[in-house]
């Protein structure tokens, strides 16, 4: 028997974190997680990066992205669903197109501007072969999205610290668990509370060694793995279409599942 309760490097538990919008405040957001040793995504609009000493210029934006992932916060911020269909692609397109100019590499992820979409809007995203969407609203778990196009987080920032606790002192019953926190940086110095987002890091920090900190994109890619191996019968041979190891724990002892096929004994 085959359970999958691990991620890479045999962690248990994975955090994830999404930022919006690109502005001076997720220079500083940044300097704490890396002094964390966190990971985040962060939602830029195109049209904004470089714009002025308020946003991030483009080679700031090239060095988060070293640690960091870079994602599509649309041209110019507009209510999507609500502009003619070929604006609706011009947008999430030049957003994609100017993001990986900057980056070097696909910029596969979306959050959505004010949370909004609709059917149109979800069409355009796999037409540009999106890989997942951000809204704006809280699941209140740490489940796994159903669908990577509706990937609604844990909670927002403000609502973090009670989320980490129970984050911290879940069972090991609980399989995968993802906590997804998403905000604004600029709230944090509008409401001069960055204290929130340091004592939540606080939190979990006692349980890094069960923590796999990612980027909303390496979470896509790594539970996208797990759902495309394809295991015998009998459970002797694995097989990893995917470029990345999958973890398990295969007759009580974890096993890496690497690219191509693994025999178990
Ligand atoms: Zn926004």
């Amino acid at each position: 028997m085959i359970i999958f309760d691990l991620f890479p490097n045999g962690k248990t538990k994975a955090v994830t974190f999404s930022y919006d919008d690109g502005d001076r405040n997720d220079a500083k957001l940044i300097e704490i997680f890396n002094k964390y040793g966190v990971k985040g995504t962060f939602n830029l609009v195109s049209g904004w990066v470089g714009l002025s000493d308020n946003f991030l210029s483009k080679s700031e934006v090239y060095d988060i992205s070293k640690t960091h992932e870079i994602a599509n916060h649309t041209r110019s911020h507009q209510w999507n669903e609500r502009i003619p269909v070929d604006q609706m692609i011009m947008q999430v397109a030049h957003a994609k197109s100017t993001l990986e100019d900057i980056v070097g590499k696909p910029v596969l992820g979306y959050a959505y501007p004010n949370g909004q979409y609709n059917n149109e809007l979800l069409t355009v995203l796999k037409g540009l072969n999106i890989a997942y969407a951000r809204t704006a609203g809280q699941s209140n778990t740490f489940a796994h999205p159903s669908d990577f196009l509706l990937w609604t987080g844990t909670c927002h920032h403000d609502n973090a610290i009670p989320y980490a606790k129970k984050f911290v002192s879940l069972s090991s019953y609980s399989q995968l668990p993802i906590f997804y926190i998403w905000g604004h940086a600029h709230d944090f110095a509008r409401r001069d509370n960055w204290n929130v987002i340091i004592e939540t890091l606080d939190i979990l920090k006692d349980d890094n060694d069960k923590i796999w900190y990612a980027t909303n994109f390496e979470i896509y890619e790594y539970l996208t793995a797990i759902k495309n191996l394809r295991i015998t019968s009998d459970y002797k041979c694995v097989y990893n279409p995917s470029c990345i190891s999958v973890y398990a724990t295969a007759d009580g002892e974890p096993v890496e599942f690497k690219p191509g096929y693994t025999i178990l004994k």
